[in-house]
């Protein structure tokens, strides 16, 4: 299983898992692959912009890293029910968006003390390391990948 970094023509930066890279050339060739934010096919692979230090607000800090979204593609000959799901997911990804409180790097925190009962439930939505991602599941805390653009909110409609 390989993992790239791919991009869109809109700048949306994201995950692709393939079996192997001419597996990842022979979908983009054949137009396969698919932007999971905004749709959009022209996938590219490479250096993301943060990388390459392009993205001004791309953070250093690895804290606020967002916990890596692995992103499946379909081929053409997934079932339809496989893309409503995917759909579905990215349609709720935006509704979970729009209706939480972004509480930013404090997202594992603020997740933990709900869970413990020290802070009254509310949806909430930030930045979480894969260390932390683990160990709010670990102590059995539900949490969701979101599909979102970097610095959501305003690219969000
Ligand atoms: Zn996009």
């Amino acid at each position: 299983m390989k993992v790239f970094d791919l991009h869109c023509g809109q700048g949306h930066i994201f995950e692709g898992w393939f079996g192997s890279e001419a597996d990842y050339r022979d979908q983009q060739q054949r137009g396969l692959l698919q932007c999971p934010l905004c749709g959009d096919g022209t996938i590219a692979k490479g250096l993301s912009a943060p990388r390459l230090n392009l993205g001004a607000a791309a953070p250093q800090s690895a804290k606020t890293a967002e916990i890596p979204t692995p992103v499946a593609t379909l081929p053409d000959s997934a079932p339809e029910k496989l893309r409503a799901m995917q759909a579905a997911w990215l349609q709720l990804s935006r509704q979970l968006a729009r209706s939480s409180e972004d509480v930013g790097t404090r997202f594992a925190e603020q997740a933990l003390a709900m869970h413990r009962g020290e802070q009254e439930e509310k949806s909430i939505r930030g930045q979480a390391t894969p260390e932390q991602a683990r160990e709010l599941v670990e102590e059995g805390v539900p949490i969701l990948p979101l599909a979102l653009p970097k610095g959501s909110g305003e690219t969000l409609q």
